[in-house]
């Protein structure tokens, strides 16, 4: 009897064994497959055009990462009305958000942010927004910043946009040295604050590189993103623009784009068609001030899960 029921059980355990592996195996080898298709060609390049397609690619890297890197953020909606400058009202020479802005908690908000400006469309950009009262962060690149485009920096300031660091020269940071990475960030800091009179407070890695090992180098808060509209790859036309943010959209997600005309074109869309459903546009700082989170330096935040 004993023997008998032995057989029957190590059958049993033979089948469960056959039948999970032949679930497990056809799950490893997808895994397997789509960790091969997303760790390629990583080759970053001088010209500012690769630049952003790069920015691009490491966006599927960085989205992949979001679901492991969720616990950086903390959890919680804690007030209905929360003015969004609270936490910077000590140090005015912080890039701040815009003082006026009254935060809802009832509503959906959405980060929109500019890599790589300013750039020939930003001002337009800025028209648009002012007409439209859209709030948005331009992480700005330290070797675009000049006495010209210092005013279009002031410009951003006074209509309640926020300034956040891209580095000095959107270089590889898996390739520098700590020092060469602390001077990246420190050249920038110190290009924004001579014409623009602030220095940032959140940072973004060129490419979206972002390794936990740089970050304690950076000093600073460094930002992701959840979502990308795509508009540095060359085939990427207005309205796909339109749909790879809209289509998209969740509440407190942070979108990727640049400072680019056909972004500018796809904009006024975006902007009716987000409003229609319900979302209210904010800086990056305004978005975790929401969420009831004080970033800390060193730590990444890709957005503020708000739902
Ligand atoms: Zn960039």
């Amino acid at each position: 009897m004993y023997k008998r029921r032995s057989k029957k059980t190590n059958k049993k355990a033979i089948i469960f064994f056959l039948v999970a592996f032949a679930i497990l195996i056809p799950v490893l080898i997808f895994a397997t497959l789509q960790g091969i298709s997303t760790i390629n060609t990583y080759i970053p390049s001088e010209t500012s055009e690769l630049d952003d397609i790069f920015d691009d690619f490491d966006y599927d890297k960085a989205n992949r990462e979001n679901n492991l890197n969720e616990e950086q953020i903390t959890e919680g909606i804690k007030t209905n009305t929360t003015k969004t400058n609270d936490t910077n009202e000590s140090n005015n020479k912080l890039a701040n958000d815009s003082a006026t802005h009254t935060i809802v908690n009832s509503k959906k908000y959405i980060a929109l942010t500019f890599d790589d400006g300013p750039l020939d469309p930003t001002p337009g950009i800025l028209d648009l927004f002012e007409k439209e009262k859209v709030v948005a962060t331009f992480f700005i690149l330290g070797k675009k910043v000049t006495p010209e485009t210092g005013s279009v920096l002031k410009r951003m300031l006074k209509m309640g946009c926020e300034l956040g660091n891209h580095s000095m020269n959107h270089k590889d940071f898996g390739a520098l040295t700590p020092d060469e990475v602390k001077n990246e960030v420190k050249m920038a800091q110190n290009a924004i604050y001579e014409q623009a009179g602030v220095y940032p407070k959140i940072f973004r890695f060129p490419y979206l590189r972002i390794d936990k090992s740089e970050g304690k180098d950076i000093g600073m808060p460094i930002i992701g993103i959840k979502r990308s509209s795509k508009d540095s790859n060359k085939e990427t036309t207005v309205n796909d623009i339109i749909s790879n943010v809209v289509d998209y959209a969740s509440n407190g997600s942070i979108v990727l784009m640049h400072d680019k005309q056909k972004t500018l074109e796809a904009l006024p869309e975006i902007i009716s068609r987000l409003r229609a459903d319900g979302y209210e546009f904010v800086t990056v700082s305004e978005l975790f001030a929401i969420k009831g989170t004080t970033l800390e330096n060193g730590k990444v935040y890709k957005w503020a899960n708000l739902q």
